[in-house]
């Protein structure tokens, strides 16, 4: 990149423009579509759909339900094969490639993270985040000790031996954002990631994803939040399964303030509480 990745932390417009127009493109889109057969009605959820996704770039995929957000993101990230239109990932077209080989991409620079965390559920955290490697045939030793890391990386170190009902919803989608990122994808992408939690663990997660974006790894964010977008540099708006507008983000929502500002707030509660306490009537 030619631009020094932490030239305007604060993440206004001008990093978004410098991630968005200058890494190169990782992930791409090209007159995509894509038709559900049901019951011989026929749905196109995706219609000429062009997409771009530049590497270190934190973008996100807005639009309302049923919009083609989630086939779309299936499609980008190779769990799902588009009816017309290439898919391209680090100018590789994967539209042709075996079963096989495309799983092994996937499985290689993809990590995944869903709405309803899908955790499995009479299994410890720690054995949540190894699954992938055992998949990867990476061995007993390295397994633990890259689980464990991951899952610190999202603070839950101290929750390895816990079951996922043991957990709140923020630390269970915090688990399998660890199991994404336990095989180091250079890609993860978040499928309404926030949409099962409270708002607070909601800030929480958005700030993971956007750590995770600063630290170098390509983000890409599904939502039918305004707000949950806006965390993001760029958004591509889709609706009835067309790009509509691609947007930079302005005043870009940072995690970090916003967790300072309900700090800042519970205290505020806490003063006027003493001070109420202090001064009987
Ligand atoms: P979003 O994630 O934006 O809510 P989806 O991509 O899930 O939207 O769905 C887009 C459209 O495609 C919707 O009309 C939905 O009903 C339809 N659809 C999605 N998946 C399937 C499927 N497996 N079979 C049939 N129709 C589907
Ligand atoms: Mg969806």
């Amino acid at each position: 990149m030619a631009h020094e990745p932490d030239a305007s932390p604060t993440g206004d417009a001008e990093s978004a423009r410098d991630a968005a127009s200058g890494g190169d493109i990782v992930l791409e889109a090209r007159d995509v579509s894509k038709s559900y057969v049901l019951d011989e009605v026929v749905v196109n959820a995706l219609q000429g759909v062009d997409l771009e996704v530049r590497r270190g770039e934190m973008l996100a995929i807005m639009g309302p339900s049923g919009s083609g957000k989630s086939t779309l993101m299936h499609i980008v990230g190779l769990l799902d094969h588009p009816t017309t239109g290439t898919v391209t990932i680090d100018g590789e077209d994967v539209s042709h490639m075996a079963p096989n080989a495309l799983a092994a991409v996937r499985n290689k620079r993809i990590g995944f993270v869903f709405q309803s965390f899908n955790l499995l559920a009479r299994t410890t955290a720690q054995t949540n985040v190894e699954l992938p490697l055992v998949y990867a045939g990476v061995g007993g030793g390295e397994r633990v000790r890259r689980a464990k890391e991951a899952l610190e990386r999202v603070g839950l170190g101290q929750r390895l031996q816990h079951m996922p009902n043991q957990l709140s919803g923020g630390q269970q989608q915090r688990v399998a954002i660890a199991r994404a990122l336990v095989t180091e994808p250079s890609i993860v992408l978040a499928d309404e990631p926030t949409g099962n939690l409270d708002s607070q663990s909601g800030v929480e997660v958005m700030k993971i994803l956007q750590d995770l974006n600063a630290q170098g790894i390509t983000v890409v964010i599904v939502t039918h939040d305004a707000r949950v977008a806006r965390h993001a540099q760029r958004v591509v708006h889709i609706a009835d399964g067309r790009v509509v507008l691609n947007e930079l983000v302005e005043h870009r929502i940072m995690a970090d303030a916003e967790l300072d500002g309900a700090n800042a707030e519970l205290e505020m509660d806490a003063m006027t509480l003493s001070v109420n306490i202090a001064a009987p009537r």
